[in-house]
């Protein structure tokens, strides 16, 4: 049988359900559509559990999109303060825990439960779980085929994410979609992601697997550079942590990251100009400023000795120890991929959308909201401030 909506949702997450909730308590008829059996799977495994949901910083200057300043409109008209008087409404506890960044107390579900509620109160028809087979025209409307019947919606919001984590239900169907109506996609590519290096290349590093510590990191050029100040963690297949996830999305083939593993000391500097009063060894010299596993593996991987005397040790060689912690480069052949990535780069080209109303300009009622589109937050709480202020966006102009 046929049901009529005003709005049909496709993709019940972040940005989804945000979206539906919004449009249904504008008095708008809305359908919510997801093939995931669970609700919220991203939501709930965020944040380690927690769901960094904002990030109290969030502006425009910390997303990546062909067009930087796409997110402004949307990012300006729902802030993070208002996500925040959101979760305060619902009595949800929550703390900032580094750099803006905040988490529920307790656990992701409370977000949510909070969203659900949100849809039952905007009256949200669900659909879940329920494939849907193809989206087309129907005159002015639009006719989704559901494995739940057919659909007729005078709008549709896809609202399905990237492709990040396969096997919790992330799909290419934004950009299917997209393509099919003709749109441009900007090519997806995982991001936020650990990068690899050749096995043989990083066998040196194998006895470091483990270790973590605050580094500088940066990679890119010029407009399209990224510098970050965050931990570093060393892995049996190459590099992690925050400060490796953050350059990943600025990261491209081919192109080497440089890292200061150092970033408060001039170490060259610092082991030549104190050497004669230096009385320590190499190794417990470099240990003030590094993990001692990692200084040793350090000196080891670099030919030098570690209980050798700093003093005893010729200036050339000493400026060439402190320029490989101060100065490291080092070329990823790869990242883990979509399996372990948090978010997608790229999607639905901004230029096919308007900054108001995320609607395709060229297809009315079509719109794309969430991380299907062009729009890439960094490392804490951007991804889900875009979601929750693209989903509004869309909600408030339907
Ligand atoms: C491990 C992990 C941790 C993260 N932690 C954080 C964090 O703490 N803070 C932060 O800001 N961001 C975080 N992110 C990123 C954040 O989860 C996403 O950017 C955000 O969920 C995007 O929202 P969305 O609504 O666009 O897509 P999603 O939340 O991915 O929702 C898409 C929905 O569409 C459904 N769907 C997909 N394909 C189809 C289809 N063909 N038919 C029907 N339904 C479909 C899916 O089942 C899903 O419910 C994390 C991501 C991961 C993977």
């Amino acid at each position: 049988m046929t049901k009529q909506f005003d709005v049909a949702v496709i993709g019940a997450g972040a940005a989804g359900m945000m979206c539906a909730a919004v449009a249904g308590q504008r008095g708008k008829k809305v359908v919510l559509i997801d093939h995931a059996s669970k609700l919220g799977e991203k939501i709930r495994i965020s944040g380690g559990g927690r769901c960094n949901f904002t990030n109290l910083r969030a502006g425009p200057e910390n997303y990546l999109s062909q067009n930087p300043h796409f997110c402004r409109s949307a990012l300006s008209r729902y802030t993070s303060q208002d996500f925040i008087d959101l979760v305060k409404r619902y009595r949800i506890g929550f703390h900032e825990k580094h750099k803006g960044q905040l988490f529920c107390d307790d656990s992701a579900e409370q977000i949510i439960a909070m969203l659900k509620a949100e849809c039952d109160s905007g009256g949200v028809e669900w659909r879940m779980p329920c494939k849907v087979a193809a989206i087309g025209r129907n005159g002015e409307a639009f006719r989704i085929e559901t494995e739940a019947g057919e659909i007729l919606a005078n709008s549709v919001v896809i609202a399905t994410g990237g492709l990040s984590i396969p096997k919790i239900g992330a799909t290419d169907f934004a950009f299917r979609i997209a393509r099919q109506f003709g749109l441009k996609v900007v090519e997806p590519r995982p991001a936020l992601v650990p990068l690899t290096f050749d096995s043989a290349g990083w066998s040196s590093f194998l006895p470091l697997a483990g270790i973590a510590l605050s580094v500088e990191i940066a990679a890119g050029e010029k407009k399209a550079r990224g510098f970050f100040r965050e931990d570093l963690l060393f892995t049996h297949r190459g590099l992690s942590g925050p400060a490796v996830l953050q350059i990943s999305s600025f990261w491209r083939e081919a192109a080497a990251l440089s890292i200061n593993l150092v970033p408060d000391v001039d170490v060259a500097e610092s082991l030549v100009a104190g050497k004669n009063s230096i009385k320590k060894n190499l190794g417990n010299v470099l240990a003030q400023w590094l993990p001692a596993r990692l200084a040793e593996g350090w000196l080891l991987a670099n030919g030098f000795n570690a209980d050798a005397k700093v003093a005893e040790l010729p200036d050339k060689q000493l400026r060439k120890l402190g320029e490989s912690l101060n100065r490291w480069t080092i070329t990823p052949n790869g990242s883990e991929g979509y399996r372990k990535a948090e978010v997608t780069l790229g999607g639905v080209d901004t230029s096919e959308l308007s900054q108001q109303s995320l609607m395709c300009t060229r297809i009315p009622g079509l719109h794309f909201i969430g991380e299907a589109v062009d729009v890439t937050g960094w490392l804490g709480g951007y991804n889900f401030q875009w979601a929750w202020a693209s989903g509004v966006a869309a909600g408030r102009s339907i």
